[in-house]
């Protein structure tokens, strides 16, 4: 069996992960990697999780398993979070899952039990990782223009012709905000056209929030996926508190669904319990159940708030002097889209072999299609990377 495998094509974040950490240079920077950094280049575990996991060490009594949903006290936490009253918590079928891609994998693998004829539409691009998960279940997908050709905005118009071609019962993948890779996102106005439009095909959104709190503001970044819930009959969600917990390593996700009604929502839910059952049984505790206590206590959730709130200034700051920089060095104002950007996330709109320069000729590392990691940077740092992509890309 195992001698008929053949080799795995090489993960290219990855990949650039490793050639990073190989190269001898002093002076390179990282803007490849997916993960929140501060000014040091270090990601902190954040004060409240420390907090937490102090109080959970001199509490804690069992560690015998939870439920097949995991503890019913973290999903509760976390609608609140996520959804706040936007809709009946008697509609919300919910189970803890490893990570955000736990939560899409259970989400995928509830569409694919639910309806193996419906299609899941992806924007192009997004995070790789969608893609992969759906071939790999063999769930029908086709995408929706996001990005438009020339300029590093939405393409509205486009990605709107595009979804004319759903049909009821399709599901739509939406990043919740600050949206992997572009960190272009919809405005109020768009969210809207766009519940309208599910609403009259009865086609199903599939809302993925692995940021919240990184963009506008917890409550803003939470905008679309709050309108969607109010106003659609049924909605997928799937979370991670990797970023905004800082808790990447623990695995801590969540998947909900929204059924009609209470009836479907108790179908709904053993389903999901049913497919954590298949999966992996009981989903990891320690992530969610530490996240659940910061929220449910005013002084850690204070905490939280007003750390995750330095983070999101932190990475705003960076973004408009990176675009400050460039425009100085460019005379032209074609990066400050940098700017309006928001989340970890930009693509720059270089060619990969100009990517590749950056990283041969100054050891600047970034994703192959230019995505870069606002947080891969420092005040510092930014001079120097702007210097570079004013020379070979501007
Ligand atoms: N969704 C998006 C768009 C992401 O970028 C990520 C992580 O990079 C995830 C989901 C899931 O993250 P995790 O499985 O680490 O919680």
């Amino acid at each position: 069996m195992l001698t008929d495998l053949k080799p795995q094509p090489a993960d290219k974040i990855l990949a650039l992960m490793q050639a990073f950490r190989e190269d001898p240079r002093e002076n390179k920077i990282d803007l490849g990697v997916g993960v929140y950094k501060n000014a040091e280049g270090v990601t902190p575990v954040m004060r409240a999780v420390k907090a937490a996991e102090q109080r959970l060490v001199e509490t804690q009594e069992t560690k015998a398993y939870t439920g097949l949903a995991g503890d019913p006290a973290y999903a509760a936490a976390m609608r609140g979070l996520i959804l706040s009253d936007s809709v009946d918590a008697g509609r919300v079928a919910a189970v803890a899952t490893p990570g955000g891609t736990g939560a899409i994998r259970q989400g995928l693998e509830l569409m694919q039990y639910a309806d193996r004829a419906a299609t899941i539409w992806l924007s192009a691009p997004t995070w790789p990782n969608h893609p992969s998960i759906v071939k790999y279940l063999g769930i029908p997908m086709r995408e929706y223009r996001y990005l438009a050709s020339d300029l590093p905005v939405v393409d509205f118009d486009g990605m709107m012709e595009d979804l004319k071609g759903v049909k009821a019962g399709d599901l739509v993948l939406l990043h919740g905000c600050c949206h992997n890779p572009t960190g272009a996102n919809l405005t109020a106005e768009q969210w809207a056209v766009v519940a309208d439009h599910l609403e009259a095909t009865g086609a199903i959104p599939f809302i993925d929030i692995a940021y919240q709190g990184f963009g506008d503001g917890l409550e803003e970044d939470a905008y679309g996926v709050r309108l969607l819930a109010a106003r659609m009959p049924e909605m997928i969600v799937a979370a991670s508190c990797s970023k905004n917990f800082g808790v990447y390593r623990e695995r801590t996700g969540l998947l909900m669904a929204i059924a009609p009604e209470q009836k479907s929502k108790a179908e709904a839910q053993a389903t999901l319990n049913f497919l954590n059952r298949q999966n992996y049984s009981f989903p990891p505790d320690h992530g969610a159940r530490v996240v659940q206590m910061i929220l449910d206590d005013p002084e850690l959730r204070a905490d939280w708030q007003t750390e995750l709130e330095d983070v999101r200034l932190g990475m705003l700051k960076l973004r408009e002097q990176l675009a400050r920089e460039l425009r100085n060095r460019t005379n032209s104002d074609r990066f400050d889209f940098i700017a309006e950007h928001r989340g970890m996330f930009s693509r720059l709109g270089a060619t990969p072999a100009q990517v590749e320069v950056l990283r041969e000729k100054y050891g600047i590392y970034m994703i192959g299609d230019s995505r870069i990691n606002i947080a891969g940077l420092n005040e510092a740092t930014v001079p120097i990377v702007a210097q570079a992509i004013a020379v070979e890309i501007g």
